[in-house]
């Protein structure tokens, strides 16, 4: 197939539907993991082609859900700094920290601008070698290479007033913390596509192997979508835990190279705080201490302090794949994307937004 429109007919995603009800004998909670899979599933209804015994649970890969609220907080902070322009890709600024979000900050004065590329915050830094840019730079290892590059170029051109404030996060790691959760429910997952585009899937055989569990590397469109979990199934009822690859057309094994070692030059593993999911050992990036004058954490005096989350949101078990957003007690109600009280109803890949968006009003 070479067209979108291939991957979206109707015909063929009924055909893969009726192949998963066909072979599909027991009940199998499969995870998609990024919330751009999360979208497209309730967008199109595809769980809802899917038969009974099969459950979909939404993982932790919405880059805006899982940055952890003192990192909104140390943002807004030095935002609200008056040297410095705080510069963030648009989605981030309405989340909420612990009193105030990026948009607020904005608001009273904080010069706070939205960027597309990491690239435009260095841009920035030269036209207003007066001021400290600072990028907020989250996400997973989809966002990471741009993210290193940016700092690769500010240190081989001497900008001195750029930094990044880094809560970057890696999906593997992710994963293992929800097979290893004793609440574990996930049988199965469908890996982000275009992570593996990046990354490669050869650190996915430990997992499979570790915890018995198939992975299929999949993408976001609707029959890519149920391909993914028609392989995932075929697995399951087979008693095999291997990993395959159902975006051939942009996944290799290997993965972007190039992109993979401007990561390793900047950054290295650190243990890592994902919002609603708490400290997931080996599952961040930070800045190696060669780039430390790039680091905004070790180049500013940082007065924020951890606070928790609010209490009547559920998105850490939602991220977990144990709960659904329509089981939370607020869900449309006291939480909806004008006024949200977590982080999955704010970001536009969130569960919450994506059932508030396609299921709650039909
Ligand atoms: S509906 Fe709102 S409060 Fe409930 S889990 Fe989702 S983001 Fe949290």
């Amino acid at each position: 197939m070479k067209y979108i429109d291939e991957y979206r007919d109707a015909e063929a995603a009924l055909a893969l539907a009726a192949e998963i009800k066909k072979i599909t004998t027991r009940d199998w909670t499969i995870m998609e993991i990024c919330g751009g899979q999360t979208h497209s599933i309730v967008k199109h209804g595809i769980d809802q082609l899917l038969p009974s015994r099969i459950t979909l649970v939404h993982g932790p890969g919405c880059p805006v859900c899982v940055t952890p609220i003192e990192a909104i907080d140390t943002a807004c902070e030095l935002a609200a700094r008056p040297n410095i322009i705080l510069c963030s890709f648009g989605d981030m600024l309405r989340v909420p920290g612990s009193h105030t979000d990026l948009l607020k900050v904005k608001a009273g004065g904080g010069d706070v601008r939205i960027v597309y590329s990491p690239l435009d915050a260095l841009e920035t830094a030269k036209r207003n070698p007066e001021k400290e840019i600072i990028f907020f730079a989250v996400g997973f290892e989809t966002t990471a290479p741009a993210n290193a590059m940016a700092v690769y170029r500010a240190a081989k051109e001497h900008v001195t007033n750029y930094s990044q404030l880094v809560s970057q996060v890696t999906v593997p790691a992710a994963m293992a913390a929800i097979l290893g959760d004793e609440e574990n429910l996930v049988n199965g997952f469908l890996a982000a596509g275009h992570v593996c585009a990046v990354t490669g899937y050869d650190e996915y055989y430990p997992l499979a192997e570790r915890y018995s569990v198939p992975i299929v590397v999949t993408g976001f469109e609707p029959t890519d979508l149920l391909h993914g979990i028609l392989m995932c199934v075929r697995q399951l009822e087979e008693g095999r835990h291997e990993v395959e690859n159902q975006y051939s057309r942009a996944v290799s094994r290997l993965g972007n190279q190039p992109a993979q070692e401007v990561m390793r030059e900047v950054y290295e593993i650190s243990d890592r705080n994902w919002r609603g999911i708490g400290v997931i050992p080996g599952s961040g990036l930070r800045l190696r201490d060669r780039y430390a004058a790039f680091d905004a954490e070790r180049k500013f005096e940082i007065h924020s302090v951890p606070t928790a989350d609010s209490a009547d949101c559920i998105s850490g078990t939602i991220l977990r794949g144990q709960r659904k957003p329509t089981d939370c007690p607020a869900f449309g109600t006291r939480c909806t994307p004008e006024s949200p009280l977590g982080a999955t109803m704010v970001s536009s890949e969130g569960a919450c937004a994506a059932y508030y968006r396609y299921r709650a009003k039909s």
